[in-house]
């Protein structure tokens, strides 16, 4: 018996201390667990902040957005005669020319005028151009140039020639001013019809033509009737201008009859 009681005891020891073993394994393993969170925490945190880091940069670069904008729009070409931002490139088809709007530079020369027939046109004017007179004497409707590009020391020349033959403002009315002057755009031709020339030209089958189908080819009676106040020039039933066939067509469409009403610009007479 005394054998059987210290086997049991011995046994029960063994036993306590694989227990006691046990609770010493989770207690230590429960330590390393519990010192492991607070470094997870920490990482996360110290991650939270770098995010944010680049929202700090931005307020930096929008102030120089802002700037480069403004920078692009200054170029707009201005000068003492044409205070106009908008049709002023005299280098683009949508040019204004008017009494008040000259051109800049004043001395304007194009750089891609060749000849049709008899006038002197920018290249894309002339090309249509030259459409235009085919199909005309197609329809027995021909019409010839009697003048188209004048350079500035030209309109000089044609401008003070008006001047002495009728008056400084008879001249007005019909004749612009040296670098006001439409012709000096390369994109006008004034045209006429046998020997049918500027008022006359009005009754002929070309007239009728131009008035019907002109906008085909891009091109607009400048300075039609009933308009003079917001051309500044009378009418000129011989005065055809290139504005291209998008545009051209856009305005008989929408029965506008002058560039001022179409663009938005002013015209009329001379400032002051
Ligand atoms: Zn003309």
């Amino acid at each position: 018996m005394n054998n059987r009681k210290s086997v049991i005891i011995i046994c029960l020891a063994i036993l306590a201390s694989i227990i006691l073993g046990f609770l010493v394994f989770y207690y230590l393993e429960s330590i390393k667990f519990n010192q492991e969170k607070p470094t997870q925490v920490t990482v996360k945190t110290s991650n939270k902040p770098k995010a944010k880091e680049p929202k700090k940069a931005k307020p930096v670069k929008k102030p120089t957005k802002p700037k480069q904008k403004v920078e692009k729009k200054k170029p707009a070409a201005k000068s003492s005669c044409n205070s106009s931002t908008v049709h002023a490139d005299p280098n683009q088809i949508d040019v204004i020319a008017n009494k008040k709007h000259c051109l800049n530079p004043l001395r304007y020369v194009p750089k891609d005028l060749v000849q049709v027939n008899k006038a002197w046109l920018r290249k894309e004017a002339a090309s249509h151009y030259r459409k235009m007179l085919t199909d005309a004497n197609k329809s027995k409707a021909s019409f010839w140039s009697i003048s188209s590009y004048r350079s500035y020391d030209n309109q000089v020349v044609t401008y003070n020639h008006w001047v002495n033959t009728s008056g400084r403002k008879k001249a007005d009315t019909y004749s612009a001013r040296p670098g006001y002057s439409e012709h000096q755009t390369g994109l006008t031709v004034d045209l006429a019809s046998g020997q049918c020339r500027f008022d006359c030209f009005e009754k002929t089958k070309a007239h009728a033509w131009l008035t019907k189908n002109g906008h085909k080819y891009g091109f607009i009676k400048r300075y039609p009737k009933g308009k003079e106040r917001l051309t500044g020039y009378i009418h000129e039933s011989w005065h055809w201008r290139y504005i291209g066939i998008e545009a051209a067509t856009d305005m008989k469409q929408k029965g506008v009859k002058t560039l001022e009403e179409y663009w938005g610009i002013e015209g009329g007479d001379y400032p002051g």
